[in-house]
């Protein structure tokens, strides 16, 4: 097991005309779980190829502990990646796709037999170890995949996008298993997800991309409250924040027809700017709908466009009055759905239930 220390590491490709990995600075603790996490380009992929030796740093240095890896080869790196393809070797059972790392290193039969066991014991796959691949199903292709990955003792574990080929149920099932084996193992563990789901429910702590450059890190909870600029907020959290860009009134915003006081110091902090505007953040479920009833109660007026029941909340998809210029309004709340299509619905939100970011930068209010 080891940290990994990613220090002002940039990658650039002949054909990009922007580096995919951009000076990146990322410490990754010892025994950590740590999600790389961003959308569809934003060079996860290519930070863990270049943290396995599959590509080389243009600048920067890598070190796994205390060694600098930056210009090892992979196979001097110690470290072992699961793909998003499991590429297992379908003419081998299970325990032999588990033990191959373990026969080419000519680990003694014996030794490497009770590895394979406590492997495959771990992540509950012992009743398939006499079986090839194609009997599998996906799931238990991916955990077979992860137990070859694991046996070795790699001081460093790297998954990319590994449940991307699972269903739904399979991918949350799944999740929990590889995050209990990684947490009964310890071992250190990069895992690449553009879902953030999938990312708030794993990761010990978060990485978030965008373009190659590192955005914020931090436990989930942390990132999910505070995201540091207008990118994360938007990524982060399902469905998405909404962002609103309003004028700046002497002590705070208006949202329709409900004003919302802003703290002194992000006052302060957009006069120090020069800004006239701010975007203003509320997540889908910090809004509170007033009864219909109540017509006296300030609010923002909405129109149902779309109600999306998941079973456990409800999604309204409304929008605002053309003159508001706040365009779709997503709102979430618990339970049944109690709206209809074309209901008029007004909600209020608290304001420590906003986030405020400069609409000059992007970038969060204190
Ligand atoms: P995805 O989630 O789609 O896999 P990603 O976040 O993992 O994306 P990367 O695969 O790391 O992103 O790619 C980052 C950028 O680098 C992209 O713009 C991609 O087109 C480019 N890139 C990656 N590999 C190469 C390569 N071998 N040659 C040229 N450009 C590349």
């Amino acid at each position: 097991m080891a940290s990994v220390t990613f220090d002002q590491v940039t990658r650039r490709f002949p054909s990009g005309d922007r580096p995919a990995v951009d000076s990146l600075d990322l410490e990754i603790e010892d025994g950590e779980f740590m999600v790389l996490l961003g959308p569809s380009g934003c060079g996860k992929s290519t930070c863990l190829r270049l943290l396995a030796g599959l590509e080389d740093v243009d600048a920067g240095s890598i070190h796994i502990g205390v060694r600098d890896v930056t210009h090892l080869p992979p196979r001097e790196r110690d470290v072992a990646m699961v793909f998003q393809n499991y590429s297992l070797y379908p003419h081998l059972s299970a325990a032999d796709n588990i033990g191959f790392p373990l026969r080419i290193a000519r680990m003694p039969r014996q030794h490497a037999r009770g590895r394979v066991r406590f492997a495959a014991s771990v992540l509950d796959i012992e009743r398939y170890l006499g079986r090839r691949p194609r009997s599998l199903s996906g799931g238990e292709q991916q955990r077979v995949a992860t137990g070859r990955t694991l046996v070795r003792d790699p001081r460093v574990c790297l998954m990319d996008e590994p449940l991307s080929n699972l269903d739904a149920r399979l991918r949350v099932e799944t999740r929990g298993r590889i995050v209990r084996t990684q947490h009964h193992l310890g071992i250190t563990t990069v895992y690449v997800t553009h879902d953030q789901t999938e990312a708030m429910a794993m990761g010990d702590r978060l990485a978030v991309l965008r373009d190659g450059v590192l955005q914020q890190v931090g436990r989930p909870r942390e990132v999910f409250a505070r995201p540091v600029n207008t990118f994360v907020g938007g990524f982060v959290g399902s469905p998405a924040m909404n962002l609103f860009r309003l004028r700046l009134s002497p002590d705070g915003v208006g949202l329709g027809g409900l004003d919302v006081p802003l703290p002194r110091s992000v006052l302060r902090a957009a006069a120090a700017e020069g800004a006239a505007e701010i975007v203003l953040g509320v997540r889908p479920e910090r809004f509170d709908v007033l009864p219909s009833r109540d017509r006296t109660t300030p609010g923002l007026d909405l129109v149902v466009e779309a109600v999306e029941d998941t079973g456990a909340v409800v999604h309204l998809h409304t929008s605002a009055p053309a003159a508001a210029r706040l365009g779709d309004v997503v709102v979430r709340l618990p339970g049944r759905p109690t709206h209809s299509k074309g209901e008029p619905v007004r909600v209020t939100v608290r304001s420590d239930a906003v986030h405020c970011f400069s609409a000059m930068t992007g970038m969060r209010y204190v």
